[in-house]
């Protein structure tokens, strides 16, 4: 019979997280007050984050120990399962075998748990009553959602309007884990109604709402804000996914070739490639790591390497990664786990020192690909998923043009069971590939030229 899934024990779970700056040619430049155009210290950052989660945004150690709390928690659904992708692989009919780590099992669908439990418990530790953030999709608001309620604090989300209206449903998830949940751009902070003067009929973007729950935190002491990804701290928790990818495919005795996961801030292609990326650099071996970004969102081929800020209003610190400048405004996509204007830090430095590839692809032929995944696996995808499997079947096809062997990973990084109206819209015709114009992106980037140090 064919072994389908991989499964780890418990005992069996990583111990630690794997920090990939230790290990990088070249380390990541530092973050940037943007007055000062300084380097941030601990302090710039403290009335935002716990100092627990500062300290591993700027450690250079390579192995951070997961505190037990964590480890307990993740249990819920951790060690995820490793996937065979027979299915797929009979209907492609190409020289490839293929394997897919599966994060829907998560209490909210995604790889987003991973992080949200470890900050909530940073949080905790230090005697933060609640956390506020911003959600895309509504994936990050319902994990934090989720995490805040394993530790009893309150959560505060705002997430961006045209998700908000496009999925109903992820609201009251994060409602019934306890949080509270307002659009954005709303009309509880200044920088939303400054937003809404311009524009009332906002879609929203991820930046616009990130502005919005940085300023509700910092007005109460008792408050800190969390993000879903971008953060070194956030990439490093999601190095569990990797670690455990890599010993379930020693178990079924195979090393990939490539690996391959979708592209929106850069967490979950960390948490697959990560660990990996460490053994291309320290034990010379060769797995090519695809990000795969939306056409309709193109930092990673598109966007410059400059300082930036992460948010639309100016309140992070300025980081530097590839980005199309944080007043571009993406199409209203349903993959909106992607509609972010950067790339973290760490995957734009290595994507400058070419340690990782990038490639951008248009929403149809990744529907498709997440219909034909569907049909042969028996799991529907969240549409940031599918950009994974479109480029599955890309390299398998260019696999079977070459007539050479290739094992492919990538990460099956949430279930679109929240998502039916994009495949709904998918299947009445009414979705469309995007292209932006070229003057929207030289004048977003323009505006960031005056910002560099
Ligand atoms: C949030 C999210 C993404 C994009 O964020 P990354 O930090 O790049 O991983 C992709 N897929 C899913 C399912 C998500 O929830």
């Amino acid at each position: 019979m064919n072994r389908r899934k991989i499964f780890l024990n418990e005992s069996e779970m990583p111990t630690h997280w794997y920090n990939i700056a230790a290990d990088m040619p070249n380390k990541p430049l530092p973050p940037l007050n943007p007055r000062t155009r300084q380097p941030v210290g601990p302090e710039d950052l403290a009335p935002i984050f716990p100092m627990g989660l500062i300290g591993q945004e700027v450690s250079a150690e390579r192995h951070i120990e997961i505190p037990d709390e964590v480890q307990d928690i993740y249990t819920i659904w951790r060690p995820s399962p490793l996937y065979r992708a027979y299915g797929l692989e009979k209907m492609l009919d190409a020289p490839v075998k293929i394997y897919y780590k599966y994060e829907g099992v998560s209490p909210s669908g995604s790889h987003k748990p991973n992080t949200a439990v470890a900050q909530a418990y940073y949080n905790k530790q230090e005697g933060v009553k609640k956390i506020v953030t911003e959600t895309g999709a509504g994936q990050w608001g319902t994990a934090l959602a989720f995490a805040c309620a394993q530790f009893g604090l309150g959560c505060e989300v705002y997430m961006v309007r045209i998700s908000y209206d496009q999925k109903p449903y992820r609201k009251i998830m994060m409602n019934t884990f306890g949080a509270d949940v307002y659009a954005s751009p709303s009309n509880r902070t200044q920088a939303g109604r400054n937003i809404l003067d311009d524009d009332p009929d906002s879609p929203g973007s991820l930046g616009i709402a990130i502005s919005e729950a940085i300023e509700t935190a910092v007005q109460d002491e008792s408050n800190k804000y969390a993000l879903g990804s971008v953060l070194n701290h956030v990439l490093l928790h999601q190095t569990v996914i990797g670690q455990e990818a890599e010993k379930q495919l020693e178990i079924a005795g195979d090393y990939p070739d490539i690996i391959i996961a979708p592209l929106g801030g850069g967490s979950n292609f960390a948490g697959i490639a990560f660990p990996f990326i460490g053994q291309n650099i320290t034990k010379g071996k060769n797995t090519r790591c695809i990000a795969v970004e939306p056409a309709s969102c193109p930092k990673l081929t598109q966007g410059e390497f400059l300082y930036d800020f992460g948010d639309t209003a100016g309140y992070t610190p300025l980081l530097p990664m590839y980005t199309l400048g944080h007043n571009f405004r993406p199409a209203a996509i349903h993959a909106g786990g992607l509609r972010y204007h950067g790339a973290s830090v760490l995957c734009s430095q290595l994507l400058k020192d070419n340690l990782i590839e990038a490639v951008a692809l248009q929403q149809l032929e990744c529907f498709q690909a997440g219909v034909v995944f569907a049909r042969a696996e028996g799991i529907i995808a969240a549409p940031e998923a599918t950009h994974a499997i479109a480029q599955v079947i890309r390299e398998a096809e260019q696999a079977k043009k070459e007539g050479t062997k290739k094992t492919i990973l990538f990460n099956m990084c949430g279930h679109g069971f929240v998502d039916m109206k994009a495949y709904e819209d998918y299947f009445a015709g009414a979705l469309s590939d995007h292209q932006f114009t070229e003057s929207d992106l030289k004048s977003a980037l323009g505006e960031i030229r005056e910002l560099q140090p």
